[in-house]
C-alpha cells in the first residue's frame, strides 16, 4: 500500500508570509510605501472575531499596516456604506475586506460591490468575479489562490490534467474552476445534484473538495495517485472532544491519493496567507510597480 505525500500547508504559508513580508520590506525601503489592510468587522460573532483578530496580527507581522475597524451588530447599511467610501479613498489603505457573514439587515453583495474593485483583496467583487471568469488580471480569492499555489508548487505545470472540483460556491468552488481552467486543466464542477458523485471524482486527477460534510468523500472516490486538495473545515465530536475534520475522509484517501492536503493544516493557512499577497499586490498595482512574483495568479 502507498501513502501519499501529505500537502504541508502551514509550512508553504509560512513560506509565501515570508515572501510577502520580503517584498512589503522592498517597498518601504525603495518607495518609502508601506501597504495598508483594512478589516471590517460588524458584529460580534465569535468565529468571526478570532479570524479578523488573525488577519490583524498577521498583516502587523509582514510589516504592513494594519487597520481595523469594529462596527455594532446594529449598524446601519448608510453608515457602513460611508466607512466603505472613507477606505476607498484613502490612498494608506490598498486592501479592504468585509468579514462575512454581516448581520441578516445587510445586504452583503451591495456592500462587498461598494469596494473599490482595486482594493477588493477578497476577490468578491462583482468587476473581479468577470475579471477571473473572462481570463483578465483580477484580484483573486483568497482560498482558492492558495489551492491554486500549493498545486502549482506540487506539480509544477498543470496543463491537461483533469481536474474535479465538488462544490460550487461563489468564495470556493467557481472561483478553483476558473483557476484551474486558467492552468488549462480540463475541469469538472460537481454540486448536491451532480450524478454518480463517486464516479466523476474517480476521474480526477486533481480533486478539490469543497462542501462543508464532513468526511463525505472516502478513498476509493479517489484514483490512485491522485492529488488531493480538501478546503473543508467542518467541526465534529469525537470521543466527548470537538475535532477538526475535511471533506474527505483522510485515512482512506491518504492511501489511495498521491498527495493530499490535512485538516487542519492544509489548505486553512494558506487563505491568510494569500490575504496578506492579495494586500501586497493591490499596492504594487496601485502604485504602478511590479508585482511580486509567484503570489498571483
Ligand atoms: P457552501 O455551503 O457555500 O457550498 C457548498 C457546496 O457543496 C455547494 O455548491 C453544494 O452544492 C455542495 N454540496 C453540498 N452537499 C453536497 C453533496 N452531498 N454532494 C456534492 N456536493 C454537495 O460552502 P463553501 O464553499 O463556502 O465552503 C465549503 C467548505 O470549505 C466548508 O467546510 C467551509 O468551512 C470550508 N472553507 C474553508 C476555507 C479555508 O480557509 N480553508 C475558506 C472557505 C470555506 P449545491 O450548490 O448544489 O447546494
Amino acid at each position: 500500500m502507498t501513502t501519499a505525500k501529505i500537502i504541508d500547508g502551514k509550512a508553504f504559508a509560512a513560506k509565501v508570509r515570508a515572501r510577502v513580508a520580503g517584498h512589503v520590506a522592498r517597498l518601504k525601503e525603495e518607495h518609502g510605501i508601506t501597504p495598508g489592510l483594512a478589516v471590517v468587522l460588524v458584529g460580534e460573532d465569535p468565529a468571526s472575531q478570532v479570524y479578523v483578530r488573525n488577519k490583524g496580527k498577521q498583516t502587523a507581522e509582514a510589516g504592513m499596516a494594519s487597520f481595523e475597524h469594529k462596527l455594532d451588530a446594529e449598524t446601519p447599511e448608510a453608515d457602513l456604506m460611508a466607512l466603505i467610501a472613507r477606505l476607498n479613498a484613502d490612498p494608506a489603505v490598498h486592501g479592504i475586506l468585509v468579514q462575512l457573514p454581516l448581520p441578516g439587515h445587510l445586504d452583503a453583495d451591495l456592500v462587498i460591490n461598494a469596494i473599490d474593485p482595486a482594493k477588493d483583496v477578497d476577490g468578491f467583487h462583482i468587476s473581479n468575479v468577470g475579471l477571473l471568469g473572462t481570463g483578465q488580471k483580477a484580484m483573486v480569492p483568497c482560498t482558492p489562490l492558495g489551492c491554486l499555489m500549493m498545486l502549482r508548487d506540487h506539480h509544477g505545470a498543470l496543463s491537461g490534467m483533469e481536474a474535479v472540483v465538488v462544490g460550487r460556491s461563489n468564495i470556493v468552488g467557481k472561483p478553483m474552476a476558473q483557476l484551474l481552467l486558467g492552468d488549462s486543466c480540463t475541469v469538472t464542477i460537481a454540486h448536491s445534484r451532480t450524478r454518480d458523485l463517486a464516479e466523476v471524482c474517480r476521474r480526477a486527477d486533481i480533486l478539490v473538495a469543497a462542501v462543508g460534510r464532513p468526511e463525505m468523500i472516502p478513498g476509493d472516490w479517489v484514483k490512485p495517485g491522485a492529488t488531493v486538495i480538501d478546503v473543508g473545515i467542518n467541526r465534529v465530536e469525537r470521543d466527548g472532544k470537538t475535532k477538526l475534520v475535511g471533506d474527505v475522509d483522510f485515512d482512506s484517501a491518504v492511501a489511495v491519493a498521491g498527495a493530499i492536503t490535512p485538516v487542519p493544516g492544509g489548505v486553512g493557512p494558506m487563505t491568510i496567507a494569500c490575504l496578506l499577497a492579495n494586500t501586497v499586490t493591490a499596492c504594487c498595482r496601485a502604485h504602478g510597480l511590479a508585482e511580486p512574483e509567484g503570489l498571483t495568479a
